[in-house]
Parts: C-alpha cells; structure tokens; sequence
C-alpha cells in the first residue's frame, strides 16, 4: 500500500475528529457559560460546523480513500479506523445538507419550546417543535433502514448492534422482577425518607467533589470540573475531558452521586490507548458501554458498604454538624433509599429501568408512526401507571422531563438499561479477577479497579463494538443475570426481602 494514501485518510480522519471536538465544546459552553440572549446564535454556529463535517464527510475523494484501503491488508488499529469512519460516510451520504441544516435548526428550537413549555407545565407548547423533530428523525430512519425497522436505524447511532427485537424480551423479562422487588421492598415499609437536618457548606461539596474523583484516579490536569443545571461530561481529547456537577446546600447526595457518575464517564475518555487517541477508534465503542462506566462508579461502587465504611470519615469530618448523629450504616442506608419517583433522573436502582421500558415502549411507536405526538402525554400516563403504579401530576412531571427528544435523540434511552446491565456483567468479572476488590475499596483504594476497566474497557476505545469489548471482559454479552443478582442480593439484605 502506498503510505501516501494512509496518511491523506488519516489526515482527513483527524481534521473530522477535531471539528468534532470544536462542536462538542460549542455544546459543552452552551451549558456552562453561555449569555442567556445568545442561544440563536449559538444554533447558528453550531448547524454552520455541522455542515462543514457533512461536507467532509460526503467528499468523493475521502470515498475513495476508503473503498481503496477497504481493499488492503491493514493492521487491526488501521481496520478499525477506517471501518468506523466509513460507517460515519455512509451515514452522511444518505442525508442532504438541507437535512442535516434543518436537524440543527430544529434541535435550537425544539430545546427552546421544550424549556418554556417545561416552565409551563405544559406540553402543547412543544408538540410542534417535537412534531418536526419526529418527522426529521423518520426521515434518517427511512434513509438508513435499508428496509428493516426504523427504530433500529436510530438506535444503530447510539448503539451499534442493537436491534429492538432483541431489547423487547429483555424488558419482558426484567420488568416483572424490578415490579417484584420493589413492590416487596414497598410492603416491609421501611422504605421511609432519610432527611438530612443541616447545611451543606457549597464550596466544601466542591471541594470533596475534587477529593473523590482524584481518589478515583482521574486526571485532573487533564480536566475541568465547572457547574451546570444537570451534570454532564464531555470528552474532547484524552487532554481535555470536562465534567459538570450540581450542589444542593440540604443535601450532598447530587453533588456526590454526580462526580461519581460522570467520573465515570470521564475515566472511559482519558484511558483511551495511545495508539488510537485522536482517531475514529479512540472514542467509546457504545453510549450503552459509556454509561456502564458512570453507573458502576455511582452504583456498583458509590453505593456499596465498603466504598462508605472508607469514605463516611472523611465526609463527616468536612461536615461534622450536619452530619452529628449519623454514621456510615446510616449513611449507606439513606443513599440505597428505594422509593418510586415520577422523575427519572431521581429514581433508585430498582425501579430505575422501569422508566427506560416506558420511554421505549413510547418512541419506539412514535418513531414506528403508530402513536401521533398530539396523543404522547395520554400515552405517556397510560405507561406511567402500568410500569410505575402512579400517573404524573402534570406534563413537567411526565412527558416533559428528559431533555433527550427536545434535542430530537430518539432511539438514545435504551443505552441507559443497557448500561446499566453491563455495568453489574463488569463488575461481576472485575471482582473474579482481583479477589482483594472489596477489602482495597473499603480501604479507599479505587486505582486497583481503575487499572482494570482502563485495560479491559477503556484502552481498546472502539477497536471492537460494544458487546464484544464486553465478551471480551467478562466472558458474556449483553445479559441481565448479573445485574437482576447483584439488586436481589444488595436490596434483599438491605430490606430483608426474598427473592
Ligand atoms: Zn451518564
């Protein structure tokens, strides 16, 4: 092969990949620090470099780049890169320029009706604007299908390889375990509020936020750590990975379930492989195995006695008068509280995944055009009371909560029950694997797990999909064994409830 060639699509590969990263910080400011009279602008911006990365991505000469060293013998770093980049030209070239502009556009004006009507407690105000979103959505699914379900067009974006003939049986099967444990939990009656009575010192959270991501090992002069209305992260480059926490002065539990989360996220961007850092490979292989990062950390771990018999010290001693009475028993109970909420976002380990089935269950029809947006929020409450046993008070409570479709994702809410699942499939080899886990993590010794994610999970980045980088970890693909045990053994001792 002439090298000649392999540098021009390496060139061409990283250029995308930078142009990438300056939308993603685009975004990242958008939430961080943005003036409030700015946002048409910003849409501006942002749909202007959209068009510029399509344009790359449809030029006739990066084509034949690829469909030549498709031809070739290439190493398995090489392969991977130029499988995922044609992949991301395929995809492009089935969509004009006008859509992709007016997928921009309708994301800016879909985020903005979805923040007044959110005001509002309303959902007519956003139904148009979801309304466009839906169409333009259908529109990609079509030009992506080739012929199979629509949904499983959208869904490839998020998570490759999944398919939502496979992810039905899979609720079919968790669902009813998730309801029989949380409605045994409910009957014992001991699933009451932990309230906490004192103040928790703002720059004191900020402080240990930066305490426990360092004890996970993150890199933090490779980071940012800045405030935001929902904690999010974004990796630009292994050098620059940003996270965002929120504070709450009552209560310390969102600012320290938030570092762990999106820590998690964050340690998956920084231990990317050298060799593949900066290229289409260098990048998580699935937003399902993403989340399974930022889930193990907040849960598997953040949540488990071992990880307060270490850190409850330390969190008393930052807060010695709000926290007068409590000790990590206590603390480890009020933080595995398991109590149905109509919101997601603030939703137990149990009864979390019985949201995700709702939203699946509802855009799948949406995007299938068996339910017309004007009939969501009926259909929505309908879901609500079979799946969580209540029926939200309003819209804001409802239908409006998440963010994802005012940004037109549809096909993204799956990743979160996948994630989720992977986590506990990790975890479970993890602890096979170094037999001193729990005793290191007790001690507060969080380094012996990263190094094992980062050599299992993170390096190989997107050399493989998902649910192979998984087999390859755990000896299993996507299962709901693991993660059905490790609630029924944590949740039955903590409520003494059977399985
Ligand atoms: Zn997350």
């Amino acid at each position: 092969m002439d090298e000649r060639r392999w540098d021009d699509f390496e060139r061409r590969m990283r250029d995308l990949r930078s142009l990438r990263a300056a939308a993603a910080l685009l975004s990242w400011d958008q939430e961080t620090c943005l003036p409030r009279k700015a946002s048409d602008a910003r849409g501006r911006q942002a749909a202007a470099l959209e068009a510029v990365i399509h344009e790359r991505l449809c030029s006739p000469a990066l084509a034949d780049l690829i469909a030549e060293l498709e031809a070739e013998t290439l190493s398995a770093e090489r392969a991977a890169q130029v499988r995922l980049l044609a992949r991301e030209v395929r995809r492009a070239n089935r969509l004009s320029a006008a859509w992709v502009r007016a997928l921009a556009e309708a994301q800016s004006a879909g985020l903005l009706a979805w923040r007044e009507a959110r005001a509002q407690r309303s959902f007519a105000p956003f139904a148009p604007r979801l309304r466009a979103l839906v169409a333009l959505r259908r529109e990609q699914a079509a030009a992506l299908a080739d012929g199979g379900e629509a949904y499983d067009a959208l869904l490839a974006i998020y998570e490759p390889g999944a398919r939502l003939a496979a992810l039905r049986p899979l609720f079919g099967r968790i669902v009813p375990e998730l309801r029989k444990l949380s409605d045994a939990i409910a009957e014992t009656g001991k699933s009451r509020p932990n309230a906490f009575g004192g103040r928790f010192d703002l720059d004191k959270q900020w402080d240990l936020s930066l305490a426990l991501v360092r004890a996970m090992g993150f890199d933090l002069e490779a980071s940012r750590l800045d405030r935001s209305a929902h904690p999010f992260s974004t990796g630009l480059d292994p050098t620059d990975v940003r996270l965002t926490n929120r504070f709450r002065e009552d209560d310390p539990r969102p600012a320290i379930f938030g570092a762990l989360h999106e820590c998690g996220h964050g340690l998956y961007e920084q231990g990317f492989g050298a060799a593949i850092a900066g290229t289409c490979a260098g990048e998580a292989a699935s937003f399902g195995l993403h989340e399974s990062q930022s889930r193990l950390w907040e849960n598997l771990v953040g949540r488990s006695r071992p990880f307060w018999d270490a850190f409850f010290p330390e969190l008393s001693s930052r807060f010695p008068d709000a926290l007068a009475g409590w000790d990590a028993t206590r603390f480890h109970a009020a933080v595995n509280e398991v109590r149905p909420s109509p919101i997601r976002v603030e939703a137990d380990e149990v009864t979390y995944n019985l949201h995700i089935a709702l939203r699946l269950e509802v855009e799948a029809e949406l995007v299938g055009g068996d339910l017309d947006v004007a009939d969501l929020p009926g259909a929505w409450s309908d879901a609500t009371r079979r799946l969580l046993g209540f029926t939200p008070r309003n819209d804001a409570e409802g239908v409006l909560q998440d963010i994802h479709w005012a940004w037109g994702e549809l096909g993204y809410f799956p990743t979160y029950t996948i994630g989720n699942l992977y986590a506990a499939s990790i975890l479970a080899a993890a602890e096979r694997a170094l037999p001193g886990l729990w005793e290191a993590v007790g001690r507060g010794e969080l380094l012996p797990l990263r190094e094992w994610l980062r050599a299992k999970i993170h390096a190989p980045g997107h050399l493989r999909d998902a649910e192979e980088t998984v087999r390859a970890a755990t000896g299993e693909g996507l299962t709901e064994a693991p993660f059905l045990d490790y609630l029924w053994q944590k949740y039955g001792a903590l409520y003494g409830v059977g399985r």
